[in-house]
């Protein structure tokens, strides 16, 4: 595996001798750890079968779950899938950022049925990451990326977070630092009236209502259906120690995943203490909490206790995150 590190503040991707080489092993059907806005991507060319099962065996990734594809333009993402209304409303307002778009897909579309699972809908994103819309546009088409860790652990924020699960898996990993927004994009389904939120990440709820000018509906669970999402299963983005959510005190050996100004009571027990965001601001604790996980995991404690996070904009999809991160294991398989 090779490593191109980009200084994004400072030089383009186009402008690096790396960068042709990177596109020649996405031409050849390689996997590739590309930095986004939320996470970092396991990134394979999504018009390639062998390529997309290549992800999904690197990342011991169940197939029935469809990846998302990312492309450099609205432009482009034309091009696979259709757009009603409301999806040209949350495109126009939220592309490139941290939206995905669940739309019917287009007759012909070149993406493969591994990457939409077989189904007759396509997700896209055109992600606010320079990196990974270079990387598509210089392919000519979509790459397909789910985030770069072991399917069901805790999601990649980092260039050595992605070497760590996946270092021997993939061809390169371009290395641009930790993801500014560091939690997974919300997945919005246009395929009917009213748009479902499949899944709560970097966009809030409120703001696409907003832009909507109506409620989102929340997906029906129906019994023995394959989740429709992988922020659907109920455990998932789960570290080695066990979780306990709500903590108002630490018991000894635990862990603290602190959240704003005032510890819980016998914080002093601790045996690590990481605290998401001092000032209790949600965006700021949305980016540091997978590498706080990972990093709590990381000391051996059996337990991580959480304190309590607001509900609020970004605060559903940390919450959901973290519910997910505290279920039991082994219920990989239900819906929430
Ligand atoms: P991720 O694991 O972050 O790549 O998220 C992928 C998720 O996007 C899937 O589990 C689905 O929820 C959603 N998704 C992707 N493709 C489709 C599709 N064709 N139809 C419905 N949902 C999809
Ligand atoms: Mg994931």
């Amino acid at each position: 595996m090779k490593r191109w590190t980009l200084d994004l503040d400072h030089e383009s991707p186009t402008d690096s001798p790396r960068a042709a080489e990177v596109v020649k092993a996405l031409r050849d059907g390689m996997l590739v750890g590309v930095p986004t806005e939320t996470v970092y991507g396991l990134a394979a060319d999504a018009t390639q079968p062998d390529a997309c099962a290549r992800i999904f065996s690197a990342k011991r990734r169940p197939r029935f779950n469809p990846l998302i594809s990312h492309v450099a333009s609205f432009d482009a993402a034309t091009e696979y899938g259709y757009f009603n209304d409301d999806a040209l409303k949350l495109a126009e307002a939220f592309w490139p950022g941290p939206l995905t778009l669940v739309l019917p897909k287009k007759p012909g579309s070149p993406i493969c049925d591994l990457a939409t699972a077989g189904l007759d809908s396509v997700a896209l994103r055109v992600p606010a990451g320079l990196v990974m819309r270079f990387l598509s546009e210089q392919i000519g088409g979509p790459l397909a990326a789910p985030s770069a860790n072991v399917s069901g652990k805790i999601s990649a924020t980092t260039a050595d977070d992605v070497v760590a699960d996946l270092g021997d898996k993939i061809a390169y990993v371009v290395d641009a630092g930790p993801c500014p927004i560091g939690i997974e994009s919300t997945i919005v389904a246009c395929l009917g009236d009213p748009p479902q939120i499949l899944r709560s990440g970097g966009v809030s709820r409120e703001a696409i209502e907003a832009v909507l000018g109506r409620s989102l509906q929340d997906p029906e669970p129906e019994a023995g259906a394959a989740p429709q999402a992988p922020g659907m299963l109920l455990s998932h983005y789960a570290p080695s120690a066990s979780v306990r959510l709500d903590a108002a005190d630490v018991k000894p050996g635990e862990a603290l995943l602190a959240f704003g100004p005032k510890p819980p009571r016998s914080h002093g027990n601790a045996v690590a203490t990481l605290n998401l965001s001092p000032t209790g601001d949600l965006t700021e604790a949305a980016k540091n909490l997978f590498s706080g996980l990972r990093q709590l995991d990381r000391t051996g404690a059996h337990t991580i206790c959480v304190q309590t996070v607001p509900e609020t904009g970004l605060g559903e999809a940390i919450n959901d995150r973290l519910r997910r991160a505290a279920a039991p294991r082994g219920t990989a398989m239900q819906r929430s």
